[in-house]
């Protein structure tokens, strides 16, 4: 554990933006976490500073002036198969390696993920979803430290609040540090199991900016019953199930003519309007302005206030 001020966030992000922390570390353990919070709040606290916990960084939006606080990164990278079906993975492992793994020993429930980019820790707090498919859905049981007490918490995944893309994590930010988590699964065919998840990887590559630094989809999809009466008749849109019935984002973007728009170094993606791609050493007053102007061009149209999906730290 090696704690260490004036690190770039922008290392730290699929985005490619953002400045400084005051103070970072990474952490192996709970144990390592523990101490580097206590060493941390000795010195951080009567400054009335905050803590932020960092995954993959693959859905946050820093601000070019840094986070004035401590930014931790738990590297837990554990994997291990229990009871036969289960397996119970450290925060920092990354989706994509808890996949293989699961792909290794015939393990069934996962598919779903194929692709998506970012740790244990970010998915279970955002509830991560794609293709029908849940973090919640297989998920057993979530082991946390409470950031106060250092106490650890088991909730069963009944016990976790998830929604679309919330949880209780995300509720209560700042209140706890996920550290492990145990995901029920079922026997399976490994080479089905890789066949499913490279499909989806593959759907990704042809629909998603990925030659460009993003963070994936801005904002929600709009719960089809919140659109007023007629629109979706009027401008032919397609109904989505994902989850729940859902107007995909990106479409509603792409009747406001904004696909390609760029300010600064940002751009709405040509290929998927509900993404931002840093195309030029973007700042993240470049993604701001053109996030403000997506929101006023579908209200404008829709009458629909599009809510962000990313964590936006910008000014912070
Ligand atoms: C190309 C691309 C495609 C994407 N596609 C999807 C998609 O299909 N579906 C989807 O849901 N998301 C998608 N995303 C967004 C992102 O990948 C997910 O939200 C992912 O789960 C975030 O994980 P992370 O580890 O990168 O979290 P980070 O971005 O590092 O953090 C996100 C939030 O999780 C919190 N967090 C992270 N780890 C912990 C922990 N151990 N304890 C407590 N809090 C923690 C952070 O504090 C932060 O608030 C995509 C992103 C990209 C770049």
């Amino acid at each position: 554990m090696a704690r260490v001020g004036g690190v770039e966030l922008k290392k730290f992000s699929s985005f490619k933006i953002g400045g400084p922390a005051d103070n970072f570390f990474i952490a192996k353990n709970a144990e390592e976490i523990i101490e580097g919070l206590k060493e941390s709040r000795r010195m951080l606290f009567p400054l009335k500073k905050t803590v932020f916990v960092l995954g993959g960084g693959t859905n946050i939006l820093w601000g070019d002036r840094g986070f004035k606080g401590l930014v931790l990164k738990p590297e837990i990278k554990t994997l291990e198969i229990i009871d036969g079906n289960k397996i119970k993975a450290g925060a920092g492992v990354n989706v994509s390696e808890l996949l293989s793994f699961a792909a290794e020993n015939d393990l069934s429930g996962l598919e779903w993920s194929g692709g998506l980019p970012g740790t244990v820790g970010g998915a279970v707090f955002g509830n991560a979803g794609a293709f029908g498919g849940e973090i919640k859905d297989c998920l057993k049981e979530v082991i946390s430290l409470d950031l106060k007490t250092y106490g650890i918490i088991r909730r069963a995944a009944p016990e976790c609040e998830f929604s679309y893309r919330n949880s209780i994590f995300r509720k209560n930010r700042g209140e706890e540090i996920i550290l492990e988590a145990v995901f029920n699964l079922s026997p399976g065919e490994r080479s089905e199991i890789s066949d499913a998840a490279m499909r989806n990887m593959r759907y990704r590559e042809e629909r998603q900016p990925l030659e460009h630094p993003n963070i994936g989809s801005i904002f929600k999809n709009v719960p089809a019953e919140t659109l007023a009466p007629g629109v979706i008749e009027r401008y032919g849109l397609n109904i989505k199930t994902d989850p729940f019935p859902v107007i995909p984002t990106a479409r509603l973007i792409s009747e406001t003519g904004l696909r390609g728009l760029s300010f600064g170094g940002a751009m709405i993606s040509p290929k998927h309007p509900n993404f931002i791609v840093n195309v030029l050493d973007a700042s993240s007053s470049d993604v701001v302005n053109l996030i403000e102007v997506v929101k006023r061009e579908v209200h404008g149209k829709f009458g629909v206030r599009l809510e962000e999906e990313i964590l936006n730290l910008s000014r912070f």
